[in-house]
């Protein structure tokens, strides 16, 4: 059986900007850059505008391109902790909450994030993972650690779906808070963000016949 990731994998995974960065281009170019424009598969990175440069025609790419992310002007280990912060909360985050714990400087730039967030959220699937799924259910959040005593009561449980194209290389991934982790809460969440054809190899034993 496959290791089921933890979410302090998940944490571990996007702990420098590089390797935010490094996500977002091989979701953009999985088997390397493409040219958008002239489908070129050569470029030059523009290091000051983190853009790369077609050699061919000179189009310059982004790989916040499409994303939530794009034209934000911002460490992308602040928004991918926004996209986290969002997608775990509770009673749903504000636009000055969301600034105040990312340290993004601008109210505005929080405001227009939280917006994109929110809109990007009802896409929800309309985009389901399709490559094989690992599953995992944790509680995040919490002024300690541990299940009990205070501070236990600030904590959500999460499900979190993310995509495996191999063993070390994690693709798309998703996040809910859940009620619980009992079949009927974990099996819409499968529903929602997971393409029927995976949902038979999930990883965790007690999801394997939903
Ligand atoms: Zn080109």
């Amino acid at each position: 059986m496959a290791k089921v990731l933890s979410f302090f994998d998940f944490q571990e995974f996007f702990a420098t900007e590089h390797a935010c960065f490094d996500y977002l281009f091989k979701i953009r170019w999985p088997n390397g850059f493409i040219c958008p424009r002239c489908h070129h598969d050569q470029a030059s990175f523009v290091s000051t505008r983190k853009l790369f440069q077609c050699c061919s025609c000179r189009y310059q790419a982004s790989v916040t391109a499409g994303t939530v992310f794009h034209k934000l002007r911002q460490p992308l280990q602040k928004l991918f902790l926004a996209v986290f912060l969002f997608s775990t909360s509770k009673k749903g985050i504000s636009a000055m909450e969301l600034q105040r714990k990312t340290g993004i400087k601008s109210y505005k730039t929080a405001w227009l994030l939280l917006h994109k967030l929110r809109k990007g959220m009802k896409s929800t699937g309309i985009f389901p993972l399709t490559d094989p799924v690992e599953l995992d259910e944790t509680y995040i959040g919490g002024s300690r650690q541990g299940t009990t005593g205070r501070g236990a009561e600030d904590k959500v449980l999460v499900a979190i779906a993310i995509e495996t194209r191999n063993k070390k290389k994690m693709g798309r991934a998703y996040m809910k808070p859940i009620k619980d982790a009992g079949k009927k809460e974990l099996g819409q969440f499968v529903k929602e963000h997971i393409q029927p054809a995976q949902q038979f190899t999930l990883m965790d034993g007690h999801l394997t016949n939903i």
